[in-house]
């Protein structure tokens, strides 16, 4: 929770205005001025401890060489985290996007050491069009002001056409994330820009909104490896079954 008079808190204020809509967690009553969610949500939400991301950490690290890896949340189906992600991802509920980065932000930084940089998982340019935002990109900002680390929102790019990932099996999806994410590259003008920065020695924050398979981070995280990237990983929301 954020103090009453936190400049995190005015911040928050100024983001989220005095919306009246309800919390996005719950359906329920609009949450408290400055806050993303309800009290009751804050309650339910299961927030990752040390030994929560020690798992994570090894589920990623025969797939890459990770430095850490973190979520801020467990979200089972049909659990408030879930509400919450898919507000952010397809409700349009973009003003949640920087106020939980800086969740995030406050969530890693007692575990973890500051990255040189963080790199939000990009959409495909249609998909930013039509929603308006990539959600990623809106929680990397978040995380990032907190502590006024840079963003490279352009060194990766996701191409048009691939298929949802979410409705394909674990090996289909390395597979298609492998197609649908490479190098940024300049496909000449329009809106594609491209960031073809020297990556030696950086420490890279890779940040996404949710981790189901691993499949997207593997792929990004290793595109950034290739290019001399040391990798950590951010996530808002760890997918799994109900236990
Ligand atoms: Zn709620």
């Amino acid at each position: 929770m954020l103090g009453a008079f936190s400049p995190q808190r005015r911040l928050a204020d100024f983001v989220l205005g005095a919306s009246a809509q309800p919390c996005p967690g719950c359906g329920g009553e609009p949450p408290e001025r400055g806050h993303a969610y309800c009290l009751g949500c804050s309650v339910e939400l299961r927030v990752m401890d040390r030994v929560d991301a020690l798992g994570l950490e090894q589920e990623l690290a025969w797939r890459m060489p990770v430095v850490s890896v973190h979520a801020l949340w467990w979200a089972e189906a049909g659990s408030r985290a879930e509400a919450l992600y898919k507000a952010l991802k397809f409700g349009g509920r973009r003003n949640l996007g920087p106020a939980l980065g800086r969740a995030m932000a406050r969530h890693r930084e007692r575990m973890a050491p500051l990255p040189d940089g963080l790199v939000p998982v990009p959409t495909t340019i249609q998909r930013t069009w039509s929603r308006g935002y990539n959600q990623a990109h809106l929680l990397a900002e978040g995380m990032a002001a907190h502590k006024s680390l840079p963003v490279y929102p352009h060194l990766l790019q996701r191409l048009e056409g691939g298929r949802n990932l979410a409705r394909l099996g674990r090996n289909q999806r390395n597979e298609q994330a492998k197609r649908d994410f490479v190098q940024g590259r300049t496909l000449g003008g329009g809106p594609y820009r491209t960031d073809q920065r020297d990556l030696k020695g950086l420490h890279l924050l890779l940040v996404d909104d949710v981790m189901t398979s691993g499949a997207t981070l593997e792929q990004c995280g290793n595109l950034l490896i290739r290019r001399g990237a040391r990798l950590s990983v951010m996530v808002l929301a760890r997918r799994r079954n109900r236990i």
